[in-house]
């Protein structure tokens, strides 16, 4: 399943094409992925033009002139191609290699750019765990997909006030409560152990310690949100400079998995400057936790 900052990249490198083009014609080449298309899919979508492009939580948004969001998931081993008369691309970077057999090519849209380009947007999809969704823009916050989600982490929404708010009184382990997708949307396994890493607080500690008696976010409430922020944007950053290097985001190499500092390092000493500790791993509902019991406490 591809992390958060992966579908950012993703966005990212769609945006310039999709952003302002009109939709000369839709090829669909199934009549489902995950779940099935609606009916009118690509006729909702024939002549339009895409006026912005938006990502909340793994969630990509188009959103079409006719007031429809075409509501996109990578799910497990989607990725798009955009290809003109003289690119090919594949936009953003992935830890798990990505598909290009054309036989699971499911979705191409044919654009005029705003440039006034033509170019195709191709969805390729494997496993077809992702999916496609045409959704009015007024009825998207009160969708099963988008009713329930949290704030979003890499919003002006993530602060230690926020973090306070969320968790004061709660029980539950510090690590569940970061994962838990109706309080903060699209924050997966790998980032939340190394924000817990950076800001040296344990992923068992109750998650209520992060708010004061008085409700008020406590010190390290402040520096967990900061870190939470900064780790998804450094691999936002480094997915994104890959975008420009066409010829390896192919995602062979994987850049995300060898840049982390504490996840899927057991046994391996602590990167924290002056602590001894090793890096140990538990498991919490059914995920394995990376953490340095020396350092975070
Ligand atoms: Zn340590």
């Amino acid at each position: 399943m591809p992390e958060l900052p992966e579908v950012e990249t993703v966005k990212r490198g769609l945006a310039p094409t999709f952003e302002g083009s009109e939709i000369v014609k839709v090829d669909q080449n199934r009549p489902d992925l995950r779940f099935p298309f609606p009916a009118d899919f690509r006729e909702r979508l024939r002549g339009r033009q895409v006026t912005a492009l938006s990502r909340r939580s793994k969630y990509l948004l188009a959103d079409i002139d006719t007031g429809d969001v075409l509501v996109m998931h990578l799910g497990m081993s989607g990725s798009f191609r955009i290809e003109n008369d003289t690119l090919q691309a594949m936009p953003g970077k992935f830890t798990h290699e990505r598909g290009k057999d054309p036989k699971h090519d499911h979705v191409v849209f044919h654009l005029r750019t705003a440039d006034n380009a033509g170019a195709r947007i191709i969805y390729n999809d494997p496993r077809r765990f992702g999916f496609m969704d045409l959704i009015a823009r007024p009825q998207l916050a009160g969708h099963p997909f988008f009713k329930d989600l949290g704030i979003e982490p890499l919003g002006n929404d993530l602060s230690g006030e926020t973090l306070a708010r969320l968790f004061a009184g709660r029980k539950t382990p510090l690590k569940s409560a970061l994962l838990n997708q109706k309080l903060i949307a699209g924050l997966g396994n790998i980032y939340v152990c190394e924000a817990l890493w950076r800001t040296g607080l344990s992923p068992v500690r109750a998650a209520g310690t992060l708010a004061a008696k008085s409700g008020r976010p406590t010190d390290k409430a402040e520096l967990l949100a900061a870190s939470i922020r900064a780790t998804l944007e450094e691999a936002i950053a480094a997915g994104g400079s890959t975008l420009r290097d066409h010829t390896k985001a192919d995602g062979s190499l994987g850049y995300f998995q060898h840049s982390f500092a504490v996840y899927d390092r057991e046994g391996q000493a602590c990167r924290t400057p002056g602590c001894k500790g090793t890096v140990s791993r538990l498991v919490q509902t059914g995920r394995s936790t990376f953490h340095c019991p020396s350092c975070q406490r």
